[in-house]
């Protein structure tokens, strides 16, 4: 089923979802499986599993040279989709970049995706390679989200990259686009993100996942702002759980967001990281209280390694 089936079955309820990342390589399904099983008891309407491209790392030789080499730490998006699709009978939403893709590749992952029955994709541009300083699409791949996006909104329609294919099986993707309360690091300004975000809607992208914000009133701010921009597609809230000290400065580095004054004020009085963790689930208990009060379509969790925290907090919502 798709999200936007989800949400308008809803008739105004709130729903739930969780985006988990694919597990390291060579650690197996069953440690994704661990870390899914106490959320389902949730029911929550769709599961998100993101996309990791591969890196180029330099490996020491004995000899003191480097050797450049390729890892993928988390590969699998699409056939971890299928397996939870299979264990829980949960509709998946898998990740879909544009970074380390050629357009042909982008069409057979879509291809896969329908053979799967995986009706939902959340298409993103991915951020530049560890590598490199700014982002560089593949030769023959997609600059922006919303390129990516226009592939498959021909694949909808029937459209392949070979022009000459008849009588084509149409794929029937609902799309989801990312939005980000606090500006995309890289867009000038807000208006101009809003711009781009507005095309990506333009498009035919279905809804947009927000990146995750510590503060509701950024999120409703920015709901206002698209919603006078003419975006009217559903913006789900992604929210995520704080639990140790460190991510005071990671996240700002690594999100480009804010962490409010009352939170970090909270944090930095904690000794140990259990106190943080604490502090993180309350704070992600009120967001949650508050986003539902105000009637969001869904609550999004990033769950990342803390599956408890997010299972601690839905159950009391
Ligand atoms: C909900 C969510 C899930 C994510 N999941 C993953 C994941 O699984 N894997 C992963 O690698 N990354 C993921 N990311 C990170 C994402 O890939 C990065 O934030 C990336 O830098 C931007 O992706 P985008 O799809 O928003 O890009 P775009 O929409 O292409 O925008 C990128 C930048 O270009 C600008 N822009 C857009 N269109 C144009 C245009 N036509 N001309 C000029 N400028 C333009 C925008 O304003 C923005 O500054 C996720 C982010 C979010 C919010």
């Amino acid at each position: 089923m798709k999200v936007t089936e989800h949400i308008a079955g809803a008739n105004g309820k709130t729903l739930i979802s969780f985006e988990v990342l694919p597990p390291l390589k060579g650690k197996g399904i069953e440690a994704l499986y661990k870390h899914l099983d106490p959320l389902m008891e949730f029911k929550p309407s769709y599961i998100n599993v993101t996309y990791h491209r591969s890196e180029h790392v330099f490996k020491k030789r004995s000899d003191g040279s480097f050797e450049k080499v390729v890892i993928r730490k988390r590969p699998g998006t699409e056939s971890i989709c299928a397996a939870i699709m299979n264990r829980y009978t949960v509709d998946t939403v898998p990740h879909l970049i544009c970074g380390g893709f050629s357009v042909t590749e982008t069409e057979d992952a879509l291809i896969n995706l329908q053979y799967l029955g995986i009706d939902n994709v959340l298409v993103l541009r991915g951020d530049a390679a560890k590598n490199e300083t700014a982002f560089e699409p593949e030769p023959d791949g997609h600059k922006y989200a919303s390129d990516l996006l226009h592939q498959v909104m021909n694949m909808n329609s029937g459209i392949f990259l070979e022009e000459d294919l008849k009588a084509t099986n149409k794929t029937t993707f609902c799309i989801g686009v990312a939005g980000y309360p606090e500006k995309h690091f890289e867009a000038p300004n807000m208006q101009t993100d809003l711009r781009y975000l507005k095309a990506k809607v333009d498009g035919g992208a279905d809804y947009i996942v927000t990146q995750m914000f510590f503060d509701n009133a950024k999120y409703y701010a920015f709901v206002k702002a698209c919603r006078d921009f003419g975006i009217n597609v559903p913006i789900i809230p992604g929210i995520k759980p704080i639990y140790s000290k460190k991510q005071l400065t990671v996240l700002p580095k690594t999100f480009h967001i804010d962490l409010p004054d009352d939170l970090s004020n909270e944090i930095l009085k904690c000794k140990t990281d259990e106190e943080v963790e604490q502090v993180g689930t309350e704070w992600l208990l009120h967001q949650s209280k508050d986003l539902k009060k105000n009637g969001v379509p869904v609550l999004h969790y990033y769950t990342l390694g803390k599956p408890h925290i997010v299972a601690n907090v839905v159950k009391q919502l």
